[in-house]
């Protein structure tokens, strides 16, 4: 039987460490702070942001909403992030995606001072994270490997796949994983023969957005298999990217739901404790 890995458990745990991180910046007179920039209504976002926000409060972190109307100007979200970035009371800036089409998010996240890009999304942070030399790391990646970390010991020669190549899942994870010195094969829509690359990996990393598309042999006897899908499906419940209940030969495997998410979010809070000593 492959291992569960509990996301769910294991952010709790993160969680506890984040507490008292905060708990010691408070006594040394830092109250951590988020900002939180909604503009518009989404439902998703509504959900996703008021998640965040329950979250921080659990840890201690004060989160301040900015909801702004959904015709809000680039210049305007431009001017108030200024004002967040020069505010020293203001250690994490978040800004909920996605955003109204009069707004280019790369000139948004672009504007986010790094050091307080809690996301991982500013250019700066992407090349500390290809350089390999510090700087905040986006979430869900570094959730993946926080998940991977706690059923393998040495990444080293490990041949780890990543399906999927977007900015803030598939590319940040396979430069974690180089960073390990794991030997990296980014897919994605276009690959060919992906069943057979899989078939080759100790670790698959899986964030296409897909149901069921990582079946039960394309994953060979004792790889990890990190399901970072969120999809739903036709019952209307909540499914990965790979066929779990094909996996029994797996050593290990992430569930949906209770897997990737909740680290993604446990991740959040640490990186605005990281930002806040910075
Ligand atoms: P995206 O749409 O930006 O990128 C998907 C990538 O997967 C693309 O590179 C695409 O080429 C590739 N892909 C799609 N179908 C494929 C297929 N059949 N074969 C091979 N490659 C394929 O998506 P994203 O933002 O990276 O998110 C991916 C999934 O992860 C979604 O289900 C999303 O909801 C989920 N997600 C979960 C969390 C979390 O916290 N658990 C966070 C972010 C995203």
């Amino acid at each position: 039987m492959a291992q569960i890995v509990r996301g769910d458990i294991i952010a709790r745990e993160l969680e506890a460490e984040t507490r008292a991180g905060v708990a010691a910046l408070a006594q040394g007179g830092i109250a951590v702070s988020l900002a939180v920039i909604l503009v518009g209504h989404d439902p998703a976002s509504v959900i996703y942001v008021r998640r965040k926000q329950q979250a921080a409060a659990r840890v201690g972190i004060r989160s301040v909403e900015h909801r702004l109307d959904a015709a809000t100007s680039e210049a305007d979200l431009l001017a108030l992030i200024d004002r967040l970035n020069a505010d020293p009371a203001t250690h994490g800036i978040l800004v909920q995606l996605p955003l109204p089409p009069q707004i280019a998010s790369d000139r948004v996240l672009g504007a986010i001072a790094p050091d307080k890009d809690v996301d991982g999304f500013h250019p700066v942070n992407v090349g500390r994270l290809s350089t390999g030399t510090g700087g905040l790391i986006p979430c869900t990646p570094l959730g993946c490997m926080m998940l991977l970390e706690r059923v393998i010991d040495d990444f080293r020669g490990l041949k780890a796949v990543v399906i999927g190549k977007s900015n803030i899942v598939g590319k940040p994870v396979a430069l974690l994983l180089l960073e390990r010195e794991c030997t990296v094969t980014v897919t994605h829509i276009h690959t060919r023969g992906l069943p057979d690359i899989v078939r080759s990996a100790d670790i698959v990393v899986v964030a296409a957005g897909s149901p069921r598309l990582v079946r039960g042999d394309w994953v060979k006897p004792g790889a990890v298999l990190i399901d970072v899908g969120i999809n739903r499906n036709a019952d209307g419940r909540i499914v990965g990217d790979a066929a779990a209940d094909e996996m029994d030969h797996a050593g290990a495997l992430t569930p949906v739901p209770g897997g990737v998410g909740p680290m993604t979010i446990a991740c959040l809070l640490r990186n605005t404790v990281q930002a806040a000593r910075h």
